[in-house]
């Protein structure tokens, strides 16, 4: 049997290799090359009938694993969004994996519980939300919209649902057809069906067009259905697009709706007051999402779930089986009831050493940054003829496209990617293939940047610039 002397020895070994790969991540391809199937064949179809030594696993991290990773870290990781795993979220989800603790309940772990309220409640703050928003620290946006709608569904339905089903209740919810697919998941979870979830045309800026979802609800009222929720996007995935949230607010209120926020990724950038007026109407929200986990330095999971009514959320997701009660439950927060787990990471840890570390002005500093690294990508890509830019936004991700064909647009990412010296993604805008560089690294520099615009160019020039 492993002694403690062994996990001493251990522990060791996996600090210091954290260390060094916070220096050396940039020297692995950022993709992994691992071919389909590959790691299964490597790994034996049986676990160890007896005890192995620590340092046999950790060589075959080393040689079995580490090869089939895509390094998310690595600073010329510009595809999808990034998933920060800064240093202070290091520490913090080591500790959290040693204290090892549930935090469903406040009496399971009083301060995971209230350090929870706290750090919600700072984040809220530096992002300018106001404070009428109390929250939680959800997994996912994915587990936050679900939250939201159906909170939103029990308001609608006076809690019938949750005691009886359905019955005749036909619900409609809306997004626009640039809004996240968590949203439709949460309508099929939910059990509306994901018909009823309208997907309100965009403009040519890809933002919901507000007249068609006005239109849109009273067409459902018109025809029986009962609208119940509505999500605005303050930066869709695509194209970090921005909703008109003042203009849905309005429609919404009218019709009496629930208004959720979806800043998943680039509510971050809230933490910049220059961005602030942009976000017009977010404080007309019954519920926000930011993720932390993104840009906001956090290693993944962690979502912050923001609501204005909390005993609406409460009420619907309350449960309280005997083994649950405690002598406090008249006078504490139970976290469990709002949301989908019961049992709950101290997720807590990890967004306060990061606030800490960095300080607000640290955090603003770096989201500046990379959004004047962004604009920096945008001048030299507008310098090049064979390039176009497309869907600007103020955030860090800059959307662009070869003059060519989709297919040479896909084939210049893919071979730009099997480089293993840059990765980037695309998404499909107005029907064609656009690529999509996100600029959100924790240790992003210029040159970084540079040298993928160098790369991008000369596999350009190799191949499709005569
Ligand atoms: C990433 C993203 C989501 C989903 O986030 P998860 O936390 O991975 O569920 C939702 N909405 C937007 C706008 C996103 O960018």
């Amino acid at each position: 049997m492993p002694q403690d002397r062994d996990f001493e020895k251990a522990i060791d070994i996996v600090t210091q290799w954290i260390i060094n790969y916070r220096i050396k991540v940039a020297d692995f391809p950022v993709l992994s090359r691992s071919k389909p199937g590959e790691t299964l064949d490597a790994l034996p179809e049986h676990a160890p009938e007896t005890s192995e030594s620590f340092e046999n696993v950790f060589a075959d991290f080393e040689k079995l694993i580490i090869p089939g990773i895509t390094h998310w870290q690595h600073p010329k990781f510009f595809g999808y969004f990034p998933s920060n795993a800064s240093p202070p979220s290091v520490l913090a989800e080591m500790l959290i994996a040693a204290l090892g603790v549930q935090c469903m309940s406040w009496a399971t772990s009083p301060a995971a519980t209230e350090l929870e309220i706290r750090v919600v409640e700072w984040l809220r703050d530096l992002l300018g939300i106001p404070s009428v928003f109390t929250g939680v620290i959800q997994e996912s946006a994915s587990n936050s919209v679900l939250a939201a709608m159906v909170a939103a569904r029990e308001k609608a339905t006076q809690f019938t649902v949750n005691e009886n089903g359905y019955g005749d209740f036909k619900l409609t919810a809306y997004c626009s057809a640039e809004a996240h697919s968590s949203i439709e998941k949460a309508a099929k979870v939910i059990g509306i069906g994901r018909n009823f979830l309208r997907k309100i045309p965009v403009d040519h800026d890809q933002r919901m067009r507000v007249d068609l979802l006005e239109k849109a609800i009273e067409e459902d009222i018109q025809n029986g259905l009962t609208p119940f929720f509505v999500v605005g996007a303050f930066g869709t995935t695509g194209t970090t697009a921005v909703d008109d949230l003042a203009a849905i607010a309005n429609v919404v209120s009218k019709h009496g709706l629930w208004f959720h926020v979806d800043a998943a990724y680039a509510g971050a950038a809230l933490v910049l007051p220059e961005i602030r007026a942009r976000a017009q109407g977010i404080e007309k929200a019954d519920s926000i999402v930011v993720n932390p986990h993104k840009w906001l330095l956090t290693n993944f999971d962690c979502s912050v779930f923001l609501v204005r009514d909390r005993a609406i959320l409460i009420q619907a997701f309350e449960i309280l089986p005997e083994y649950l009660k405690t002598s406090e439950d008249e006078v504490v927060t139970n976290l469990r009831d709002w949301g989908l787990g019961l049992g709950r990471r101290f997720r807590a840890l990890k967004l306060w050493f990061v606030l800490r570390w960095y300080g607000a002005s640290g955090i603003q500093k770096m989201i500046r940054h990379h959004i004047s690294l962004a604009r920096q990508l945008e001048t030299w890509i507008s310098e090049n003829a064979a390039f176009e830019l497309v869907a600007r936004q103020p955030f860090n991700l800059v959307v662009f496209r070869l003059r060519k064909d989709d297919q040479a647009n896909l084939e210049l990412m893919r071979s730009l990617n099997e480089s293993g010296k840059l990765f980037l993604t695309h998404t499909k805008l107005d029907g064609g293939i656009v690529l999509r560089l996100v600029i959100g690294q924790t240790d992003v520099q210029k040159h970084h940047v540079l040298e993928a615009w160098n790369e991008i160019q000369k596999a350009a020039a190799n191949n499709w610039i005569k």
